[in-house]
């Protein structure tokens, strides 16, 4: 990469969609930018801000050389810093008044930069794809905007035919039985790129009928992304080659830098390599407790930052979880279980202490590559996705909503690497799931495949991996050379 001086430095202003998950991969993308000489302004909203700080200790944002944290507004009445905020209105009220902030926040780097010359003028926005709101923002002083795009290339397929997936659920509402009587297990063959999935397997929004409000958030900012200089897509080009090959001629270009996390582990600057950014406290402990283990012999436990299960559901885990007899390390959010604090039974509690371990957050990128995990019971996000292929663990999928039934089908079917686990979940089949993923042939075959995958995603991530090219030509033909 060139080396630049102050004035002469490009400055990405970098805005994630405030959710742990979008903060994560925004983290990930800003520090692999600033390690190839772009100044970063990364924008939180201020509720997250003070829930870094709270989680990370007052002076955990300093110390990164040519990356500044500032803020903006999210338009909710204020609330506790130990509240769960709500996803919907929060998603609501920040694309709806995103643009005013972020134009104002750049207004004010920017005269800010002109009187001293401590770092230089914005020259690009990179934004979550949610955020297209900032477009207006970038097209306003002429400089290119790439959108990332926080989830796998198959949901972009599935968004770029978004015309033809609404006219297939349309049809199939008519009839209001349409969940109970079978009819999502029809083929949704109408999407050019995705092969052998079905109506069910499309993010649940387009169909559940309780999402409708989301569903119409993500379809209008959809409608601007064809304005954005660039997408970059946390994927990489041999795990989603059909699909990837199937939006080629679909503008705006789209560059796969995934997965992020072995780019992110190639940062020359410990600091900044190691650098998070958790909402919640994150704890360490569990890794000594795996280092207590042995090889490839714990289950690893954890449903993202913003699934939920009632009581019933969370009690057949736990069953099923200590009948299997295996080590587990379970990840409980206090928010976990739909209205109230999340607890186990007493009785499971006692029976498992010699071989559980219960955290509130964990490093979970290094839980999954700890030599004593063997398996994963994951809800399937994408995140957790390219998490656990970058360890080549295999995977129990239990998808709570949205893109995670995408996710876990392509995991499943076409990836080779897990087995879906009922929505009503029974103890028994857990049990049974488990034992098979840590003990049966098939799952040594998932682990094949799953370290297979691993391997693959580090070839595309190294010198003249596909994706490694990748992150070099947005840089050179986007962000600094736009035509
Ligand atoms: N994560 C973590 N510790 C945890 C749980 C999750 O660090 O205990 C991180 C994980 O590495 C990933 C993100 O949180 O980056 C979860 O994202 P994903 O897309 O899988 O799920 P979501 O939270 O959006 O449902």
């Amino acid at each position: 990469m060139e080396s630049f001086s102050v004035a002469e430095k490009p400055h990405a202003v970098c805005i994630p969609m405030p959710f742990q998950s979008h903060i994560n991969v925004m983290l990930k993308a800003a520090k692999i930018l600033n390690s190839k000489g772009f100044h970063i302004t990364f924008v939180n909203t201020e509720f997250n801000h003070q829930k870094v700080l709270l989680s990370r200790g007052p002076d955990s944002l300093q110390g990164l050389p040519d990356f500044r944290f500032e803020t903006i507004p999210d338009g909710l009445p204020p609330s506790d810093l130990n509240a769960t905020q709500d996803d919907l209105a929060l998603t609501e009220s920040i694309t709806a008044n995103g643009l005013g902030y972020v134009r104002s926040l750049i207004g004010r780097v920017n005269e800010e930069s002109s009187k001293s010359s401590a770092y230089p003028q914005v020259s690009c926005i990179v934004s979550d794809f949610i955020m297209s709101c900032t477009l207006e923002a970038a097209e306003e002083l002429g400089i290119p905007q790439v959108l990332l795009w926080p989830m796998s290339a198959s949901i972009l397929d599935i968004f770029h035919h978004r015309r033809l997936v609404e006219k297939a659920f349309l049809q199939l509402k008519a009839d209001k039985s349409y969940i109970a009587n079978g009819s999502l297990n029809m083929p949704a063959d109408f999407i050019l790129g995705l092969r052998d999935i079905r109506l069910k397997d499309i993010p649940s929004f387009f169909w559940d009928g309780v999402n409708d409000r989301l569903l119409t958030i993500v379809t209008r900012e959809m409608e601007k992304y064809t304005k954005a200089s660039a997408i970059i897509v946390n994927t990489f080009d041999a795990l989603e080659r059909e699909v990837l090959d199937a939006m080629k001629s679909i503008p705006p270009a789209i560059y796969t830098i995934g997965p992020l996390p072995l780019l992110e582990e190639q940062i020359p600057n410990k600091l900044l390599r190691t650098f998070g950014s958790n909402l919640l406290k994150e704890h360490t402990d569990c890794l000594e407790w795996l280092d207590s283990q042995e090889p490839n012999s714990v289950v690893y436990v954890n449903f993202g930052s913003t699934t939920v299960m009632t009581r019933d559901q969370l009690n057949e885990f736990a069953w099923g979880l200590a009948n299997c007899k295996h080590p587990f390390l379970w990840v409980i959010r206090p928010d976990l279980v739909i209205g109230e604090a999340a607890s186990l039974p007493p009785e499971f509690t006692k029976e498992t202490a010699d071989r559980g371990m219960i955290s509130g957050w964990c490093p979970q990128e290094k839980v999954l590559c700890h030599s004593s995990t063997g398996g994963f019971l994951t809800h399937s996000g994408w995140n957790s996705t390219m998490d656990t292929i970058c360890a080549g663990v295999p995977i129990i999928s239990w998808p709570f909503f949205g893109d995670q039934l995408t996710n876990c089908r392509n995991a499943c079917v076409h990836w080779g690497i897990g087995t879906e686990i009922d929505k009503n979940v029974k103890r028994e089949k857990v049990e049974k799931m488990v034992r098979e993923m840590m003990q049966s042939e098939k799952g040594k075959e998932m682990k094949k495949r799953a370290m297979e995958w691993k391997k693959s995603a580090e070839e595309s991530t190294k010198p003249g991996g596909s994706s490694y090219m990748n992150l070099d030509k947005v840089i050179e033909e986007v962000l600094l050379h736009p035509k």
